[in-house]
């Protein structure tokens, strides 16, 4: 039984022990205060089993939302890994060279090592290129 419960019992059986009781006008005030205390307990009762609930779905919610986060920074290091390079074959000379893949999506300028020449074309984003990992075509 919760807090309120015992203290509104034992408010009742003080007043059938030391109250007037027999007395209809007592009788009649004393039920009608009764019977908010039990409103209110059962309110403040619903509102703990509601925030219970509450609880456990934020609960839910919050391990989903670390699965998320695990799954977005697991794949942030698969396609932004610093340390992985991209082979390179420049348009304008043809020769090959790295370049740390990081660069391709920091919208950097990369600039061939053996002409001098930008390697973005002019109508495109992203260059075509190698990845080491990828199956050879
Ligand atoms: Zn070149």
């Amino acid at each position: 039984m919760s807090e309120i419960r015992e203290k509104i019992a034992y408010l009742k059986g003080l007043l059938a022990g030391l109250g007037d009781m027999e007395n209809e006008k007592n009788k009649k005030i004393w039920g009608a205060v009764f019977d908010v205390l039990d409103a209110v307990a059962d309110e403040v009762e619903d509102l703990g089993d509601d925030l219970e609930d509450l609880g456990d779905y934020v609960g839910s919610i919050d391990d989903d939302l670390a699965e998320v986060e695990e799954e977005i920074y697991e794949d942030d290091d698969d396609d932004y890994d610093e340390d992985d390079a991209v082979t390179i074959e420049c348009d304008n000379c043809g020769e090959e060279f790295e370049i740390p893949e990081v660069l391709l999506y920091n919208d950097e300028d990369v600039v061939c090592p053996h002409c001098g020449i930008s390697i973005y074309d002019e109508d495109e984003d992203m260059v075509e290129f190698e990845d080491d990992s990828d199956d050879n075509q």
